[in-house]
């Protein structure tokens, strides 16, 4: 009963929030291990991604002050997936469990104890999952409510508001790095890992301070990320729909055909435009798609490395 717990959080100018963060989450691996819950041993990991700010400095600090808090640098921003598989991939030979969370409290600190207990009851990977979404805008609401309808409907596996809060054991986090995809979409990769798996509800808060780092452009852009790196259906889908139109226009050449047999001349130049846009429409759109694909075949066969690693913070450095 006396695991280690890595809570990873991936930072981004976050110097307006930390303070607060680090002192949250210190009482809570405090409590825990008081209650003997989780070993002594458990740790903060602070993932800099890199920030243009403060954020590294202040995170060395909170090293050189308390044991509890570790770091890791990486040489540039690479992205909030990529700093939190970063911290994943560096806490997975340390911990016995590791949980990501956001930097800016709106993952409830206080559901860390229920995924420890569901971890102890036996369960590989925890999703945080939110109650409700009250506190979002209207657009916000909307535009997640999109998103997850999308994904299922393009054949995408993913939990139902869930972010990127969940708890994964050391062997889930072992099987999370056998998916060798430069591109990794988190959300959708974790349920494919499979093993034992529950929901923990919470209540998802404001930002404590700061910016969000996801305006709609990021927004729109990973929702395309996460379909296209889990699904092919839209390449089967314009397939369908090339073969729609094709009987269409069967259909529409018959009548054609049997109305000039009749001596009924066909109004031309409309409906000649229409067509001729539509189909152009249809096949630009259908060359995007496949161009996306395309892309993504090229980004992964170069293989690049997903995220550097400037610095870890060690224990006997600080
Ligand atoms: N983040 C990151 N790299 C980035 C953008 C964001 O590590 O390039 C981190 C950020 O510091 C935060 C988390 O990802 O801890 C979620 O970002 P944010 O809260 O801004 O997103 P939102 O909650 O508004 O969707
Ligand atoms: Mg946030």
């Amino acid at each position: 009963m006396n695991e280690i717990l890595y809570i990873v959080v991936p930072c981004y100018n976050e110097e307006a929030v930390l303070p607060e963060t680090s002192r949250r989450l210190r009482e809570k691996l405090e409590t825990l291990a008081a209650m003997g819950k989780i070993s002594p041993q458990s740790r903060v990991l602070f993932v800099n991604d890199g920030s243009k700010d403060r954020t590294w400095e202040i995170i060395r600090a909170l090293h050189e002050e308390c044991p509890l808090f570790s770091g890791v640098d990486l040489t540039r921003n690479r992205g909030h997936q990529n700093a939190l598989l970063a911290g994943l991939m560096t806490a997975k030979d340390r911990c016995d469990m590791a949980i990501s969370m956001d930097a800016d409290l709106q993952d409830d600190v206080d559901a860390v104890d229920a995924m420890v207990d569901k971890f102890q009851e036996g369960c590989d990977i925890v999703y945080g999952v939110r109650s409700s979404r009250a506190k979002d805008t209207f657009f916000k609401r909307f535009t997640a409510e999109g998103f997850y309808r999308l994904m299922s409907l393009m054949g995408a596996e993913t939990v139902f508001n869930h972010a990127d809060y969940r708890l994964m054991s050391r062997r889930a986090l072992e099987g999370l790095s056998q998916f060798r995809e430069v591109n990794l979409f988190l959300r959708g990769i974790v349920p494919m890992v499979g093993y034992p798996s529950a929901v923990v509800e919470y209540e998802r808060g404001e930002r404590f301070a700061g910016e969000s780092k996801y305006p709609l452009k990021k927004m729109l852009s990973f929702a395309m990320e996460g379909i296209t790196s889990l699904s092919t259906k839209p390449i089967r889908y314009i397939t369908l729909l090339g073969f729609l139109i094709f009987l269409v226009s069967i259909v529409m050449l018959a009548t054609f055909i049997v109305k000039w047999a009749l001596g009924m001349t066909v109004a031309g130049w409309a409906s000649v435009i229409c067509s001729v846009w539509a189909i152009g429409g249809l096949i630009l759109l259908s060359l995007g798609v496949i161009g996306e694909y395309i892309g993504k075949i090229y980004l992964e066969t170069k293989q690049r490395p997903r995220f550097l690693i400037r610095t870890v913070l060690e224990e006997d450095d600080g």
